[in-house]
């Protein structure tokens, strides 16, 4: 199983291969045609997306109770991935195509939603008054796809590097083993 360290640069070698293919595509004219899909904001969220799931919120982050490497990039905000270690074992659910990277995202709401209610909540003692807005702008549908599909990019490569085919999930299912141990090899 490959290390956090070299699951980075597997993931960095693709992203600089897909950039010298775009940068090709784009010199050649190829690109004209999906111009409204290849917007300039849909490539930079699609290729910040796809940095940060090959950085900060990798499927090893199920071993968030131990030290892995993705948890360390978050700095002291690491902590905030130990739950999810704790509720997920390492290469089980978290390590699926489909609902694995999922989970991140759901988590990532929940723990970014409760910290936004304890900052508004709390901010008022301290003399602040804080106020969150959200804005959608017109073409969110495709910047969402982009950030969407850079994100999953960057875990799919995670998973077939470990060895993990996209039918891990049904056959995790149908064994039904004991819960694995956890190595920490991170
Ligand atoms: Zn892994």
């Amino acid at each position: 199983m490959p290390s956090g360290r070299t699951h980075e640069a597997i993931n960095l070698t693709f992203f600089a291969g897909l950039a010298a293919g775009y940068a090709y595509a784009k010199s050649q004219g190829l690109t004209q045609e999906f111009e409204t899909l290849l917007s300039p904001q849909t490539v930079t969220l699609f290729s910040l997306s796809y940095l940060v799931g090959s950085f900060l919120v990798t499927p090893d982050l199920d071993l968030a109770e131990n030290n892995v490497r993705a948890k360390r990039h978050w700095g002291l905000l690491g902590l905030l991935w130990v739950p999810y270690g704790t509720m997920f074992n390492h290469r089980g659910m978290s390590h699926t195509w489909i609902l694995g990277p999922l989970t991140r995202l759901v988590y990532m709401a929940v723990v970014g939603l409760a910290l936004a209610y304890a900052i508004t909540f709390l901010a008022p003692y301290f003399g602040y008054q804080v106020q969150f807005q959200a804005q959608l702008s017109s073409n969110w549908q495709e910047l969402a796809l982009g950030a969407l599909l850079g994100y999953y990019l960057s875990q799919w490569l995670h998973l077939i590097a470990d060895g993990i085919a996209p039918d891990h999930g049904r056959k995790r299912r149908k064994a039904s083993r004991p819960p694995s141990t956890k190595p920490n090899k991170n």
